[in-house]
This record gives structure tokens, C-alpha cells and sequence, in this order.
């Protein structure tokens, strides 16, 4: 998607602090953390919201959350804890329209959230 930050920085035409990727999905830094670890997973195919999803891409978000593992304990946060969560539209206070997966850790969350 053209006009897309997420699809950029997939492309590498954005920089970002990469993590991890693989065939479906890539990781990286958020540029303003909310906690010490504050990563983006997102995947490689764009999809605008999770309102967009169907059978079939939902089998993608699947195969998000098979890597979500790695990568939180890679940043050192799988044994303490962490959370993982999507803003779906205004209401939400979603601000980039390709699906993204926050995951946060590294100190105490509260809940719930604002
Ligand atoms: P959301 O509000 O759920 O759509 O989250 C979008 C997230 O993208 C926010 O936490 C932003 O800080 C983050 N963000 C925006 N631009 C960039 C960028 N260039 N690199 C990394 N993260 C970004
Ligand atoms: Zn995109």
C-alpha cells in the first residue's frame, strides 16, 4: 500500500529498529515507548484494521502470534511479563492503518488501560 508507514518501513524505504522477521510478520521499536520494551509486530501484508480480517487472514495473525514468543523473550521481558495489544479505529486511538500488535514490557503494567 502506497501511502502506508508500516508497508515503508517493510520495504525499508523508513528506517526502523528491526527485531525480527520472518515470512509473515516483522518486528521493531516503536519510535515513542510507552514502557522500556515497546515493540511493533506487524504483518508483512498489508491489512488496514482487524475489522478487515477474514478467514483466511486471520490464519496470518496466527502465525504473528506463533513468533510473539521469540521475540518478547529475546527482549528479555518473556519471564517477567509483557502485554499485547491492538487499537482498532478512532475510539481505540489507532494512529497507523496496517495492523500492528504493541508489545510492552520491561516494568509493571497497569490495568486497566486508559
Ligand atoms: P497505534 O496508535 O496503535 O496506531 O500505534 C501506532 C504506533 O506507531 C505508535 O505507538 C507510534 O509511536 C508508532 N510509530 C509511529 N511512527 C513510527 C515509526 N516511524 N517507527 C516506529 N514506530 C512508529
Ligand atoms: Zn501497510
Amino acid at each position: 500500500m502506497a501511502d502506508c508507514l508500516f508497508c515503508k518501513i517493510r520495504d525499508g524505504q523508513i528506517p526502523a529498529e528491526l527485531v525480527h522477521r520472518d515470512d509473515h510478520c516483522l518486528a521493531f521499536r516503536d519510535i515513542n515507548p510507552a514502557a522500556p520494551v515497546h515493540l511493533l509486530v506487524i504483518p508483512t501484508r498489508h491489512i488496514a484494521t482487524l475489522n478487515d480480517l477474514d478467514a483466511e487472514q486471520s490464519a496470518i495473525i496466527g502465525s504473528l502470534f506463533a513468533a510473539i514468543p521469540g521475540i518478547a523473550k529475546a527482549a528479555g521481558v518473556a519471564e517477567g511479563g509483557y502485554r499485547v495489544v491492538a487499537n482498532c479505529n478512532a475510539d481505540a486511538g489507532q494512529e497507523v492503518f496496517h495492523i500492528h500488535f504493541h508489545l510492552l514490557g520491561g516494568r509493571k503494567l497497569t490495568w486497566p488501560p486508559g
